[in-house]
């Protein structure tokens, strides 16, 4: 089964207006033309707007880092599905770890926001990965089995179809550790084999696995290369466009 690989760049609290069009349009210059890898930028909610008209034209499109559930009202601070449309997002990045960790997100809440995403015609990317602590006692496959259930559950096949899972292991995010591709394409397999146990093969076939963790130029085209790894989620590496470029095309 051959899949659309999918690069997205998560610029974490990085980044004003004005860096952030920059970036954005130092992305486009490197990657705007490229149609056989899926590209998008997720810059913070400040900046959608600016960056969305700044990647207009080009087949970069636009992901928010976070969303909340519910529609409108006495919600303060939070963003909902048709206000992140309403500026041309198309990808959210649901349940990352650092909001998992210092943000109180919980399987619960990340199903909710699946669910809400998808309804609103939004694409959802679900991260999940294991700590150093759950690998090294080996909670590993309990802890992905759990959130990737957890995400998914009450989520038909046609609508799980249109997810895109993070594979994101703690330990490698932002630290310079990198899983080793084999390491990265086991998780991945694993992960894969829950989504067969969910929705059967021809769904989970079609489902794609970023890797995400210290993703570089310099690593990029051996984690591709695997036959379950589909893309990448890139923090660090996604703030310089050169960096970005090399791992949307890895030479
Ligand atoms: C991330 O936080 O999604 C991430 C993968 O970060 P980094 O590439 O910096 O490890």
């Amino acid at each position: 089964m051959s899949r659309k690989k999918f690069i997205a760049g998560n610029w974490k609290m990085n980044t004003t207006v004005e860096e952030a069009v920059a970036l954005a349009k130092g992305v486009v210059e490197a990657v705007g033309g490229v149609s056989d890898v899926d590209v998008a930028v997720c810059p913070p909610y400040t900046n959608l707007s600016a960056v969305s008209q700044a990647i207009k034209g080009s087949n970069v499109k636009l992901g928010a880092q976070d969303v909340h559930w519910e529609a409108k009202g006495a919600f303060t601070g939070k963003v909902s599905c048709d206000m992140l449309k309403s500026v041309g997002v198309t990808y959210v990045i649901i349940g990352h770890s650092e909001q998992r960790q210092y943000f109180g997100e919980t399987n619960g809440t990340v199903n909710k926001k699946t669910k809400a995403v998808l309804a609103a015609g939004l694409l959802p990317i679900v991260c999940v990965g294991e700590t150093l602590d759950e690998r090294n006692g080996g909670k590993m496959d309990a802890v992905i089995d759990g959130q990737t259930r957890g995400a998914f559950e009450g989520i038909s096949a046609s609508d799980a179809a249109k997810c895109t899972i993070a594979y994101e292991p703690v330990w490698a995010i932002g630290t310079g550790v990198t899983a080793t591709p084999e390491q990265a394409n086991e998780a991945h397999v694993f992960i894969r084999n829950i989504l067969v146990s969910l929705y059967g093969k021809d769904t989970a076939d079609k489902m794609r696995i970023q890797y995400g963790g210290s993703m570089k130029p310099d690593n990029a085209k051996g984690l591709l290369a695997l036959s379950d790894i589909d893309g990448g989620l890139i923090g660090g590496a996604a703030l310089k466009p050169a960096d970005f470029a090399g791992i949307v095309q890895p030479k």
